[in-house]
């Protein structure tokens, strides 16, 4: 028996999806830059996959670019904010993903921006009383960059709250929306927001392929030099199957956005009471009661020398799931948005993910291995 349970790091493809990729490797060869019919062709899998994403969005057409990854998309968006928009300050969470956390620290020492990080409660949620008070300050041309949903604990942030007070003030407003896209709408429009990243693995959609949002009147200039592929926003030959695989793991997801949400929800509550009725001094990490995803849940251990191996011993049984901890030179942290919700490092946590191919049987099962680990 092999169980995953690890999708909010990745997501296996769909069967229409791999169908559809399949399809366009085997029959759609041409270069999309290309004006001949074998381009064209090409060409056209590229632009109605942009009209799919737009749609979904609420974003205009030309505002959506195609991009190798959603680190590629908020790498591009954080830099070239800051390069061509006159950014001068950021403010962003401690709990945010390492690739806007760690361009952020690049731009302030490289491009001397100023940073600051909102303080977030025990349940990941930034202050948004200390953002209006920062965002008061006229002295800087502020980008915010705060994520939609959280990848390890699944807190969801106000977006919209956020994106007014980013009205409000003039500030520009850009969203990870890398955990939620395909699963919660996302409306740019509703929420005023500035910029925007996605990414395919994360919604049954194959790896290296992600987007980015830029709204209109924020337009920057190209990240990656080249040719003039993306509108000349982003060169070089395009995943054209990639691309595909997106738009149509994205069509997928949104068309059964309802279905799939009561599913995962059941799935995560029965796991959670199940989790409770067998095994004692269980905690949970994040919001629990609302302004969460279902799909994540990360869950934190009493201490005990068992308590350390769980994740890898899990593994063995043949569930996989994801450690709340990093190993650096050898001595096991906390995650940083552990650290950042004051979180007991005396705990072990595991977060647990799941999806809409997950079953009951699955659940019953990691908890059947769940209790012999942590007893035998
Ligand atoms: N942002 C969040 C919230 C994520 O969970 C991830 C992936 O783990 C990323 C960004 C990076 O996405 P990608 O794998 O497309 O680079």
């Amino acid at each position: 028996m092999r169980i995953y349970l690890d999708n909010a790091s990745t997501t296996p493809m769909l069967p229409e999806v791999i169908t559809t990729m399949h399809e366009i490797i085997s029959d759609v060869y041409g270069n999309p830059s290309s004006i001949h019919q074998h381009g064209r062709k090409a060409k056209s899998i590229i632009e109605n996959a942009r009209k799919i994403v737009s749609k979904v969005i609420n974003a205009s057409l030309g505002e959506v670019f195609f991009t190798s990854s959603a680190t590629e998309a908020n790498n591009m968006v954080l830099k070239n904010a800051v390069q061509d928009l006159g950014i001068t300050r950021i403010i962003t969470t401690p709990t945010e993903h390492h690739c806007v956390l760690h361009t952020i620290d690049f731009l302030k020492k490289h491009h001397q921006c100023a940073v600051q990080y909102l303080p977030v409660n025990q349940f990941g949620q930034a202050d948004l009383h200390q953002l209006e008070i920062w965002l008061q300050n006229p002295e800087h041309k502020t980008l915010v960059s705060i994520m939609h949903g959280n990848n390890e604990i699944g807190t969801i942030a106000d977006i919209k709250s956020i994106g007014t007070l980013c009205q409000t003030y003039q500030a520009l407003f850009h969203c990870d929306a890398v955990q939620t896209i395909g699963k919660y709408s996302v409306d740019v429009q509703e929420n005023n927001i500035a910029f925007l990243s996605g990414s395919a693995h994360k919604f049954h959609g194959p790896k290296g392929v992600g987007f980015v949002f830029i709204r209109n009147n924020n337009m920057i200039s190209p990240y990656i030099h080249g040719g003039a592929q993306e509108r000349n926003m982003r060169a070089g030959t395009e995943n054209v199957a990639g691309i595909g695989g997106l738009a149509k793991a994205l069509e997928i997801s949104t068309t059964n956005m309802t279905h799939n949400q009561r599913t995962i929800m059941q799935l995560r509550q029965s796991f959670k009471t199940k989790l409770l009725e067998s095994l004692h001094d269980i905690q949970f990490n994040g919001c629990q009661e609302e302004s969460f995803m279902a799909h994540v849940l990360s869950v934190s251990f009493p201490p005990s020398p068992k308590a350390d191996m769980l994740v890898m011993n899990l593994d063995i049984s043949g569930v996989s799931a994801s450690s709340g901890s990093a190993c650096s030179a050898g001595i096991e942290e906390d995650s940083h948005v552990l650290v950042a919700i004051g979180h007991s490092s005396e705990r072990k946590t595991i977060r647990f993910s799941f999806s809409i191919l997950n079953t009951e049987e699955e659940l019953d099962y990691t908890i059947d291995q769940l209790k012999k680990i942590s007893l035998s």
